[in-house]
């Protein structure tokens, strides 16, 4: 199972908006990897070649009609795995594996018509993926299958959202009950904290499911929101390891290992507190302001609401942030929302299965700069995250990595 080339769903995305530059870019990319494989019966090139003069007709098709359809996008997009997966399949060959370039459209994901990110169609994908695959492998062959891309019941091409490539990953260990999900990226394997803001930080060597998921959402290591899903049920354990292999990280049902594990942060965010003697008490005023704050386009961080029920607090990214207090202003919302404050915000996330330990919380709350603007947590999940004004995020960041997440791994 493949991802596009490094670089390369980005560059599809700008040339899906007609931008003809990148698709030369994509192309010399992949003439390069063609270069370097040793392909004795020249099926290679020819195969690379036409998905690219198909991509070429498509772009300049596109850009004629000033078509920027999601459907479109998905169109182009998805030749971003076609071309990796037939690569990857001759490289393969090349050392005397029998590689097999394997459309997952054709292998039969099935998807629903939400182009940019379709959801599986799952029973019918397993009955039409279990055979085909089960009999490939029957005949040791090696199938190297498009990650990301899917159909529709109508047969157009679909993704299935960034960083979709694990997703199908564990769909497809899912459908065939695999004994183990591998997936490798250019890091060793998720780390405690993101190397380019904390010192020193370490490989957690084994996760839970929730503790992953939970990570991944508050922007630690990117997966697809939908990655674990599949094998959740079947405990499948999927490990993330990098290029120069290692043990990694093995994610699996349980959660055990070090109590906190990781730390992650997000900026240019606001803190909006929505303020209001008349939503005390009133039935439905959360559900209203939410509502408002959805038709403002804007899509809620973290949420926070004292028992008093005299404002709600949400962290929002920064860019939505006039189009949703221009929203709860409407007069129609006089009664209950009296006033909205904004401030700039950031948020410091920690991750651990016992995160909401009365130990960990106060050692967490000693390692705050001052008070914070906003504190989320609920035993549902094993994350907690902290709204700070920025200059002091990252301070809490490294604190908190250094002096609770280091000592729980190394010890
Ligand atoms: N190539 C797709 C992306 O960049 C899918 C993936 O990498 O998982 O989002
Ligand atoms: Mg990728």
């Amino acid at each position: 199972m493949v991802s596009a080339a490094r670089g390369v769903t980005d560059k599809l995305l700008r040339v899906a908006k007609g931008d003809l530059d990148s698709l030369r870019e994509i192309e010399d990319i992949h003439h390069n990897l063609v270069k370097n494989i040793d392909d004795p019966q020249a099926r290679l090139l020819p195969e690379i070649e036409k998905l690219l003069g198909r991509l070429r007709g498509i772009a300049k098709a596109l850009s004629m009609l000033g078509e920027d359809t999601p459907a479109a996008r998905d169109l182009v997009v998805a030749h971003g795995e076609m071309l990796s997966a037939r690569i990857m399949a001759a490289a393969l060959r090349s050392i005397g594996v029998p590689g097999v370039a394997v459309d997952a459209p054709e292998l039969g994901v099935v998807t629903d018509t939400k182009f940019g990110e379709a959801s599986p169609i799952t029973p019918l994908a397993k009955s039409l993926v279990k055979p085909k695959l089960a009999s490939m492998l029957a005949e040791d062959l090696v199938p190297v299958v498009t990650g990301f891309i899917g159909r529709s019941l109508d047969g157009r091409l679909t993704t299935l959202g960034r960083g979709g490539s694990d997703y199908t990953a564990t769909l497809l260990a899912s459908i065939i009950e695999a004994r183990e999900v591998q997936l490798v990226t250019d890091v060793p394997g998720v780390l405690s904290g993101d190397p380019c803001l904390v010192d020193n930080p370490v490989l957690v060597g084994e996760m839970s499911y929730q503790e992953a998921m939970d990570l991944a959402m508050v922007g630690g290591k990117k997966f697809h929101p939908k990655t674990f899903e599949p094998v959740m049920e079947a405990g499948i354990p999927v490990r993330i390891t990098g290029l120069e292999g290692g043990q990694g990280t093995i994610v699996s049902p349980k959660g055990s290992g070090a109590p906190v594990k990781a730390v992650a942060t997000g900026s240019s965010l606001s803190l909006l507190y929505v303020k209001g003697g008349g939503m005390v008490g009133r039935r439905g005023t959360a559900g209203e302001i939410t509502t408002r704050i959805a038709g403002a386009g804007a899509n809620i961080v973290a949420i926070a609401q004292p028992a008093s029920e005299t404002s709600i607090s949400f962290l929002l990214p920064e860019k939505s942030s006039n189009a949703v207090v221009e929203e709860l202003s409407d007069p129609e919302l006089a009664g209950v929302v009296h006033g909205v404050d904004v401030l700039e915000s950031a948020h410091v996330s920690v991750v651990g299965y016992r995160v909401g330990d009365p130990e960990i919380l106060s050692k967490l709350a000693s390692r705050l700069p001052r008070q914070p603007h906003m504190i989320s947590y609920s035993g549902a999940s094993t994350a907690i995250t902290f709204a700070l004004p920025p200059p002091d995020a990252l301070e809490f960041m490294r604190k908190v990595h250094d002096e609770v997440v280091l000592p729980c791994l190394t010890r």
